[in-house]
């Protein structure tokens, strides 16, 4: 791939930029140099443990400025979404960012409300369950902020919103409409907030749905194997699915801008 003529990247996080606790090996360097560049860099991720803002303080901890602008989040677009269709109220499973998240949008976290919203909770339980189940018997609309089934913290695999949005889903029978990647909901976000022209944009993940969605945004698309998805299933990956490039050396993207 030309690098040269990518002017907007998109990095999702986990899994691509870090393993959570440490950046994955040269990322750091590759967005600073990128940013020095004057490319466009942005980041995208369903994983909703952290707000935003709560993502912009981590980059700053691990030594990097980025703007809250250039992280959206699937509980950002959910927020803006649910602002969108006048939805003020929700009822969530999930933890403080995705609380975050929402209430900078005006959006109150309540257990009586007319749209669920499942994502990442640690503390889910059976009496969240429950009470999800009533709503949506009662009529609840049911959202969610991504299907993926586990993520990485260091070498640890852990369940992601997928399983606990299974739960819910078995227990009512309905299948939640995604926000998060790789939706046309998160897509249509992307190309409202962000000046852009598909064709000189590049998406950059560790999971096919990652692809899939730069795929449907219209950008060309890549792979790195430090995450979720290995070689032999992107090698094996058709249509939207298939990247345009697997990376194994990250410093091929910065090498001959
Ligand atoms: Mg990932």
């Amino acid at each position: 791939m030309n690098y040269k003529n990518i002017k907007t990247f998109f990095f999702d996080l986990d899994g691509t930029v870090w393993n959570w606790r440490d950046f994955n090996p040269q990322m750091r360097h590759i967005i600073e140099k990128l940013e020095k560049k004057h490319k466009k860099v942005f980041f995208l991720t369903n994983n909703t443990i952290l707000s935003q803002k709560g993502y912009a303080r981590k980059f700053s901890r691990m030594g990097l400025q980025i703007a809250e602008e250039q992280i959206i989040t699937a509980g950002i677009v959910a927020a803006k979404y649910f602002q969108s269709k006048g939805i003020d109220n929700v009822y969530a499973l999930g933890e403080q960012g995705l609380v975050e998240d929402l209430s900078a949008h005006g959006i109150t976290v309540t257990d009586n409300a007319k749209t669920v919203l499942v994502s990442y909770d640690r503390n889910f339980n059976y009496a969240k369950l429950k009470t999800a189940c009533d709503l949506i018997k009662r009529g609840a609309v049911l959202y969610t902020t991504g299907r993926e089934t586990s993520w990485i913290v260091g070498v640890e695999k852990y369940p992601a919103v997928g399983p606990i949005l299974a739960a819910v889903e078995a227990a009512t029978k309905k299948e939640a409409i995604n926000v998060g990647k790789p939706s046309a909901i998160m897509k249509q976000r992307i190309l409202d907030d962000i000046f852009l022209f598909p064709e000189d944009c590049l998406l950059v993940g560790d999971e096919l749905s990652d692809v899939e969605f730069g795929s449907s945004c219209g950008f060309r698309t890549a792979v790195v194997l430090t995450g979720i998805v290995d070689e032999y299933a992107v090698k094996k990956a058709q249509g939207i699915l298939k990247p345009d490039t697997i990376i194994r050396d990250i410093n091929e993207i910065t090498r001959n801008l």
